[in-house]
């Protein structure tokens, strides 16, 4: 049989060089413009769409035309998370060698779902995960794993606890069982309680009205007497109280559960403690804070976010669990062409046995390599000028009259109101309108600001009002930056408000 000619499935070596070399350039220069890059391309989606219109192609295309496109195609329409003033969602602004990481990573192309076909790659992530560990107070042993965002984490939890403390064998029977005539249930708190949990009951199957809302108290944190009447009520009406969730770092405020308290009642009922830290558990590493964080130790399981507060290229989501066993008991399965049927020391750790994924992507790489090249130190100066910077914003509302501070700083998530003086004397008398009126108004300015390229910022509702947020999650803003942007949000507002009163 003739041998096929297909000489263009790998790239020539003095070719690759260069290609390589081209990309290491743009990419350089990408990082020297991320200081003045509008921050959002303000673009419809139909007009980003057009430019990906294409044809699959039939032909091969040359390499360096193909990456050329990212100049031309892909980076005019990107949104820049690494841009000092971007402040969407809760979004981490990626660390330059997490970047290299990446291309490393895919380089080897090693899958971490078992351990042949990843030994280096499992034992940095057995080590990483065992740093992350520390960071929180769990002991170096625990079960953990990287996994795509805070989600899957929140998933992979409390997926394990229900393995672990359902009443029945429910890895045999499932949610279907006849002992369990009521429903399991899952608490968080009525405010700041993450969406995120709602989407792991949803793949559960355990069902929406399995969670049950807690009243929170003044300072949007859980209100514990609160959670022991809700979890008794549930007891009463035959409801299985599965597990607590609390918020160590809540994604409108930033305020942290009382992790202790929690603590305790999970451990007198038997219910699993469950801390979603996406947001702030790596707030922890801040000994001005560390007191918020006592009970974080006592967690049956914990969410960490890397590509959030530890500035993580995306994806990298990280969950630890106490007790690496229930994980185990929770995930494992078996077949013979996953391992081979005869036993041998040349293997190790299989994280498939511990998570819901099978073949993974070497994760841990980068934020090993970022956890090196920062340390502790480094952490702690750049989660701290983040929590400055939140502050100052707030001393900046606090000195304005147009302003309304809504709640104390904590973390790195602020949210604030532009409520101007001559409308709130307008509106006197009339609180359901000027409150309509600050709602628009506030959207608004955080619409023209995304518009203008000077920021990105949303809003949330906070107690029912719409209220601009700014989640400070660079690594790169100053208080200049800042500054800028609540100079900015201040003439935005003053414009708008003058338009419309004229
Ligand atoms: C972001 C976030 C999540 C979800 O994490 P993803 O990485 O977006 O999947 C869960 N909980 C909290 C508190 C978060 O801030």
């Amino acid at each position: 049989m003739e041998k096929e000619v297909f000489d263009n499935l790998d790239i020539k070596p003095e070719d690759f060089r260069k290609l390589g070399y081209r990309v290491i350039d743009m990419i350089t220069e990408y990082y020297a413009s991320i200081q003045e890059v509008p921050v959002y391309p303000a673009a419809t989606s139909s007009e980003v769409e057009q430019i990906f219109k294409e044809d699959f192609p039939v032909k091969g295309q040359d390499p360096f035309d193909i990456v050329d496109e990212w100049k031309s195609k892909i980076l005019p329409y990107a949104t820049h998370l690494g841009s000092p003033r971007y402040f969407g969602f809760v979004n981490g602004s990626g660390t330059m060698i997490g970047t290299l990481a990446e291309a490393l990573a895919a380089a080897v192309n090693m899958n971490p779902g078992g351990w042949k076909p990843a030994p280096s790659a499992t034992e940095v992530e057995r080590r990483t995960i065992a740093w992350m560990a520390e960071m929180v107070g769990y002991p170096g042993d625990c079960g953990g794993l990287f996994t795509t965002g805070g989600t899957m984490a929140n998933f992979t939890a409390i997926e394990t606890a229900l393995r672990n403390i359902a009443p029945y064998d429910i890895t045999a029977k499932g949610l279907q069982d006849k002992q369990m005539p009521g429903r399991f249930k899952v608490y968080m708190s009525d405010h700041e309680g993450h969406i995120s949990i709602i989407r792991v009951v949803d793949l559960l199957n355990l069902g929406r009205e399995s969670i049950h809302l807690v009243k929170s108290r003044e300072d949007f944190s859980m209100d514990t007497n609160d959670l022991g009447r809700c979890i008794d009520e549930d007891i009463t009406n035959g409801d299985f109280p599965l597990c607590v969730v609390a918020q160590v770092g809540s994604i409108n405020v930033g305020v942290i559960d009382p992790l202790e308290e929690i603590a305790a009642i999970c451990k007198k009922r038997n219910i699993w403690f469950h801390a979603d830290g996406a947001c702030g558990a790596v707030g922890t590493l801040l000994p001005e804070k560390r007191d918020q964080y006592k009970g974080l130790e006592l967690a049956d399981s914990i969410t960490l976010d890397p590509h959030k507060w530890l500035y993580i290229p995306y994806d990298c989501g990280c969950v630890l669990i106490r007790d690496a066993e229930k994980m185990r008991r929770a995930f494992s399965i078996q077949a013979p062409y996953l391992r081979g049927t005869l036993p041998t020391e040349y293997t190790g750790l299989y994280y498939l046995d511990y998570g819901p994924e099978m073949s993974r992507g070497f994760r841990a790489l980068k934020v090993w390599m970022s956890i090196k090249q920062f340390g502790a130190e480094g952490y702690r100066k750049l989660l701290s000028q983040n929590v400055k910077c939140v502050e100052y914003l707030d001393s900046l509302v606090r000195k304005d009259k147009d302003f309304e501070a809504l709640h104390k700083p904590n973390l790195f998530i602020y949210c604030m109101r532009y409520a101007p003086q001559k409308i709130k004397d307008k509106y006197e008398q009339d609180s359901i309108e000027l409150n309509k009126y600050l709602d628009e108004l506030n959207q608004k300015i955080a619409d023209e600001i995304q518009l203008s390229g000077t920021a990105f910022i949303m809003t949330s509702k906070v107690r029912g009002k719409t209220v601009i947020r700014l989640s400070v999650c660079s690594h790169r803003t100053t208080k200049e930056d800042i500054e800028i942007v609540f100079l900015k949000l201040k003439e935005i507002g003053e414009s708008l408000t003058d338009r419309s009163e004229n």
